[in-house]
């Protein structure tokens, strides 16, 4: 016997799985949301917040997907925001890239046409242009050597006030219960069932597995009960550190952006400064030497953050699938598991699409039972486990 009945169980209370949750509860049905800590107590609780689409050349599925998700993002937030009072510190800022030699320029100067066809949306679109000069000041002189890109399709949100917006928006909803400190121990995923770390059991039709980098494990140890031969890792973890700093920038001002470095003004004052990208790590949620080198490499971008006092060192954990890109869908050994995890970089521009997809999945609830958004086959569940 069941402890608890839902529709639906999701597990992890990242961006994924309030996403996974959101659209759960706007297609009537009832969901549990379990988090072992707290929401946001995994990757998706840091500060860095771009969202960053991929250049427009050799356009494909992928970065079409990407591209009608950071579209579709703006008008999601401000939907929340309008109902729930709240402010996600979500601005569309474009990006600013410095071209520090004549063949970035040259590349950069080709992508000029490739934006004007791909970055189409309605009856607009979002230029991506080559200026001459950087606007003055803002970078040292030798980076911005051959001019700058300007892109208009970037934009950035404040990681925790999107959560804090999901979840005052989940708490609105008919349906919805959210559980913090309560850990998934089991997945039943025959059954749709899942057991709490307290022994509380919680049945549903179906399972949502959105623990971040968790989730590789849990998906592991599912293959050896399907019977099925041993598979590589479903997945790793990347390491990033990043900062929050004391320095005054409009926060109008693009995202600064060169070589791994993103520097980003944030409307609740501060600049956030990422990320370092590790495979080789000693302790996950420590920040060390790697996040200084960081610092001192976007002082030399940025001279203004010169001396800015630190207000915070943060570190986290990505999730990155075995196939590199996101996974999401059913689990192709049981049809009432459904994964969605393996953002790694880009979680937040593409949250609400992916969970969207999944959830359509499961319960058709689109007109006609047709899904309004399709995933590119290589974020397919079965591509990643195949490899
Ligand atoms: C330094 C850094 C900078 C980044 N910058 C950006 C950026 O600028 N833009 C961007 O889009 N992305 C960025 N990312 C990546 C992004 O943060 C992640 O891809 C994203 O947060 C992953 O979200 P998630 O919901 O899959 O996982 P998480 O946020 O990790 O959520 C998983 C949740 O599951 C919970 N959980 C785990 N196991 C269980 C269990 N057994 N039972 C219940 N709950 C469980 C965890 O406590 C956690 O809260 C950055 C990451 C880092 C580390």
């Amino acid at each position: 016997m069941a402890d608890m009945k839902t529709d639906l169980v999701v597990i992890g209370g990242g961006i994924m799985g309030l996403w996974a949750a959101l659209h759960a509860a706007r297609a009537g049905v009832k969901v549990v949301l379990a988090e072992r800590a707290a929401i946001g107590a995994g990757a998706s609780g840091g500060l860095l917040g771009a969202l960053m689409p991929h250049t427009p050349d050799r356009w494909n599925d992928k970065k079409q997907f990407q591209f009608d998700a950071l579209v579709s993002l703006e008008g999601e937030i401000r939907g929340m925001e309008a109902a729930t009072g709240l402010y996600a510190g979500y601005r569309r800022t474009g990006r600013l890239i410095p071209l520090a030699k004549p063949h970035l320029r040259e590349i950069a100067l080709r992508q000029v046409a490739d934006a004007a066809v791909n970055w189409r949306s309605g009856a607009g679109g979002f230029a991506w242009r080559v200026l001459d000069a950087a606007p003055e000041g803002l970078f040292s002189p030798d980076v911005v050597a051959h001019g700058a890109v300007s892109d208009q399709l970037a934009a950035r949100v404040s990681p925790r006030g999107l959560l804090h917006l999901l979840r005052s928006t989940l708490e609105g909803m008919p349906g919805v219960t959210i559980l913090e400190g309560c850990a998934v121990r089991t997945i039943d995923p025959r059954q749709g069932r899942v057991v709490l770390a307290d022994g509380i059991s919680v049945e549903a039709g179906h399972v949502v597995l959105a623990a971040g980098v968790d989730s590789f494990p849990m998906i592991d140890g599912l293959a050896a009960l399907a019977g099925a031969a041993a598979r590589p890792p479903s997945g790793a973890s990347v390491k990033g550190q990043a900062a929050r700093l004391a320095v005054d920038l409009d926060p109008a001002l693009p995202i600064l952006y060169s070589d791994g470095v993103y520097v980003i003004a944030h409307d609740a004052g501060g600049v956030a400064i990422g990320s370092t990208s590790e495979v080789d790590y000693a302790d996950p949620f420590s920040t060390d030497r790697r996040l200084d080198d960081l610092l001192a490499k976007a002082e030399t971008l940025v001279p203004s953050l010169a001396g800015a006092p630190v207000l915070e060192r943060w570190a986290g954990l990505r999730p990155r699938a075995i196939g590199r890109d996101p996974m999401a869908g059913p689990h192709p050994d049981y049809p009432r598991l459904h994964l969605l995890t393996g953002g790694f970089k880009i979680s937040f521009g593409i949250a609400h699409r992916l969970a969207q997809a999944v959830v359509e999945g499961i319960f058709e609830h689109t007109l006609d039972g047709v899904q309004a958004i399709v995933l590119p086959p290589s974020f397919r569940t079965e591509s990643h486990l195949a490899l």
